[in-house]
């Protein structure tokens, strides 16, 4: 097995893991999943792929001036007169063109037509020529209308429809379960049951009251039940640690960024043959300096009633003690990892016993018979794992008490009344704050929960029916391109067009598959409103065995668990590991998408946004893996020469791209770190046009809608309000002093994503009349699909 692969698929795990542990899910591997939009910090996985195209060059041949609408120069200006920055003047401009739509039948007056074409209008500031700066043209008085402070140091178009999302949860969560009638009556008990979890849990954490009442208690009480310091005399059979870690392990919650599981951690990962097996790992430390102070003021307020705790002593030895764990070896190890069977773990590193500790881990959920002497397991770090198995040899068990109970502290004390919580371990600063914060509670727990309950509140047959169409466009207009590319040799372009056909897609939830699932991993768990310390425990329980659970299954049998993103997450991904596309219920919304508006909006939105995962396959990291999602190379040596150079053009272009800051100071993307993410956006835009123009072909509903105008925006041509529709999702606004920070992300701030994108597309420049040489239409183009 090659396990420097391994990592490649690791993250997507991620998806349905609340932290995947494992040191293997550093930054460094996250460019295996590809999604659209900068992240933060909680959506680690990032990566790309990319596409292809050809076209169905006989039905749309985009080089042809017939297919395109042209507008002359004077047109264009007279556009641009529209005064867009005076909200008033706006809405009379839409609703007399409502009144006129009504003798005009070709004016869509509908309110999602209103919607869409207010927000256009906000956005737009048509004092810029489109052909100079065509970002700044879509978005340069959104930019002004949505100012940005320290704090709130950025605001996207592109998560716009994120307030709304959490209100219509919260608004949910404060009312009883409402039956959903297509259910039988066991799944409508069962939905009720998973339903009513999820209201516990929110409504507990925002029962500030009842929190304070407990004030330490509850952790009292945890640490009572787990009989660690109970039990210190027997930390040096290898048996009794086994047996103490699985019960710590479990109840151990993810918190931070990090994962700080007494020890070492275990989970899963996908190997070379797509099978899953269990990954030891490092773990992190829980004491630094800075925290130091604060820890004791903590540990005095929960060990207040046990004299015979020494505080001071009690967090020196952790602190000696975590040193020695983390001692770097001076040993060099050959290779940094390996994979053994359980036998020879316990051979290897006898003073824990690994067969003990996995037993009891598994038998939590049921599943005890899966260990055996033989089950495999990825050791990521020899290194740790030996100095660990030296230490726990010379380690005294009041020492190792002291720990154990210290990680359980130091985990779960974000769960307390914030009055026992020194300052320094607040994870909610002001009580005002609160709803945001069970918001970020409930997402980050029980996120297929939230998932669910937004999609069947959000989601309908009749967006997915749109949405999966849009993608069997993208999908044609790829195969197309890329039978039609010229570069490629015919094998490779074969296995190629096979391997857009391959793309496995998701849109949307699979309601019945997903009650059944949830309810097979939630069924045994309690919860009530006003326990939220315990009800975080015991979600915690579960949700920290999931990934342990699929062990020996082959990633085929759960890819649909594997790829599929939160319902209410606005974003869409690309799997590298998998060869999928997921498209969740959250982005099928505007700025993206809505039912009932011109397609050319879609197409230009949420059709751009498909178009750019599509092409992650294609990008310099994702063509690098065959129509399954293993790393092979299917590329001759000619064709990759071919694609570098064609890559090199892009980087060369976006190095050149900047943000200028208030001083006048220039910030200039790095083209190399947002290769993958440009060449997505610009077949993604490409993939859009042409699958809208394949969709007008053959379908007469759509070119219906297509005949139809926006109210306000009756001066734009289909295409040109195609184009404006992509800008706008990516207008942004940064603070000054932040601006750097952006540039560090695998995805080019927006001006960049908009204007690198256009600028290589003849269309665009068609559209909009661009001389040879604005701006927007240089001579040298960049193009790989
Ligand atoms: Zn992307």
């Amino acid at each position: 097995m090659n396990f420097k692969k391994i990592s490649t698929i690791l993250t997507i795990f991620s998806v349905n893991l609340l932290a995947l542990s494992s040191p293997l899910q550093s930054k460094k591997y996250s460019a295996d999943v590809a999604d659209i939009s900068i992240d933060g910090v909680d959506n680690s996985q990032h990566a790309t792929y990319d596409i292809y195209s050809m076209d169905k060059a006989e039905a749309i041949d985009i080089s042809s001036d017939e297919e395109v609408n042209l507008m002359g120069t004077d047109d264009v200006k007279e556009i641009l007169d529209i005064d867009s920055s005076d909200e008033t003047e706006i809405e009379t401009d839409i609703e007399t063109e409502i009144e006129d739509g009504n003798e005009h039948e070709n004016i869509c007056n509908t309110k999602e037509c209103v919607e869409v074409a207010n927000n256009i209008l906000n956005s737009i500031d048509n004092t810029v020529d489109p052909c100079d700066d065509f970002y700044q043209f879509t978005c340069g008085n959104y930019i002004k209308n949505h100012p940005v402070n320290e704090e709130d140091w950025i605001i996207k178009s592109f998560d716009s429809a994120e307030p709304e999302n959490r209100e219509r949860i919260i608004n949910m969560l404060q009312n009883d379960y409402k039956p959903n009638k297509n259910l039988s009556k066991q799944d409508q008990e069962n939905d009720k049951l998973l339903f009513n979890q999820l209201k516990n849990l929110y409504q507990s954490c925002m029962d500030v009251d009842t929190i304070n009442k407990k004030g330490v208690k509850p952790m009292v009480d945890l640490l009572k039940k787990l009989q660690i310091n109970e039990k210190k005399d027997k930390y040096n059979d290898p048996n009794e640690l086994g047996v103490i870690l699985a019960k710590l392990h479990n109840v151990e919650r993810k918190n931070r960024s990090f994962t700080y599981n007494s020890l070492f951690n275990m989970n899963s990962l996908i190997n070379d043959d797509g099978m899953i097996i269990l990954s030891l790992g490092k773990t992190e430390g829980i004491i630094d300096d800075e925290e130091d102070s604060a820890l004791r003021i903590l540990l005095s307020n929960i060990f207040k009633d046990s004299e015979e705790r020494n505080i001071d002593k009690m967090v020196d030895s952790v602190v000696e003690f975590e040193k020695k764990l983390f001692e770097e070896s001076n040993e060099e190890e050959v290779d940094p990892y390996e994979v053994v069977d359980i036998k020879t773990l316990n051979e290897k590193y006898p003073n824990i016993n690994w067969k003990t500790y996995l037993e009891e881990k598994f038998d939590s959920f049921g599943m005890k018979e899966k260990i055996s002497n033989d089950t495999p397991v990825y050791n990521s770090d020899i290194a740790y794992i030996k100095n660990l198995n030296k230490i726990l040899g010379e380690v005294d068990g009041e020492t190792l008490s002291n720990y154990f109970e210290m990680v359980i502290i130091y985990n779960c004390m974000g769960l307390l009344s914030t009055e026992f919580i020194p300052e320094d371990f607040k994870e909610i600063k002001s009580e005002t704050n609160r709803t945001d914060y069970c918001y970020d509670i409930i997402s980050r727990y029980l996120p297929d929960h939230v998932s669910r309950y937004f999609a069947k509140i959000y989601f309908n047959p009749s967006k997915k029916q749109y949405a999966e169409k849009v993608v069997e466009y993208i999908r044609q207009s790829m195969i197309n391109r890329i039978t039609n590319v010229k570069w490629l040799d015919d094998e490779t372009r074969e296995y190629a067009a096979k391997k857009v056909a391959a793309i496995n897609k998701l849109v949307g939830i699979d309601d019945s598959k997903n009650l059944e699932t949830l309810f097979n991993n939630f069924q045994n768990l309690t919860t009530t409103e006003d326990d939220y310390f315990n009800n975080v425990i015991k979600i915690n329980e579960i949700n920290n065995n999931y990934s342990l659970k699929n062990i020996q299954s082959s990633k085929d049998d759960i890819l649909e668990s594997l790829i599929s993103l939160p319902q209410q997450t606005i974003n869409a991904k690309y799997y590298t590991g998998t060869n999928s596309v997921n498209i969740p219920a959250g982005i099928l919304q505007l700025p993206f998408f809505s039912i009932g508006i011109p397609d050319y909006i879609n197409y230009g939105g949420i059709g751009t946004i498909i178009g750019h995962e599509f092409t992650h396959a294609f990008d310099n990291t994702g063509r690098k893996y065959d129509i399954k999602g293993n790393d092979v190379n299917w590329w001759t040596q000619s064709d990759s020469e071919e694609y570098d150079e064609k890559a090199t053009c892009f980087v060369n272009q976006y190095n050149k791209l900047y943000m200028e800051d208030k001083e006048g100071q220039k910030h200039y993307v790095f083209g190399t770190i947002t290769l993958d993410e440009n060449i997505a956006d610009n077949g993604g835009l490409i993939r859009a046009y042409e699958s809208w123009q394949l969709s007008l072909l053959e379908d007469s509903e759509t070119v219906k809608k297509e005949n139809q105008k926006l109210p306000g925006l009756t001066q734009y041509t289909a295409d040109q309000l195609f184009f404006i529709s992509f800008g706008n999702i990516w207008c942004e606004n940064i603070y000054n002093d932040y601006l750097e920070v952006i540039l560090y992300s695998d995805h080019s701030p927006g001006n960049a994503r908009v204007n690198g994108a256009v600028s290589n597309f003849k269309i665009f420049a068609k559209t909009f009349n661009c001389p040879i040489n604005s701006k927007m239409n240089p001579k040298d183009k960049c193009e790989i699909w």
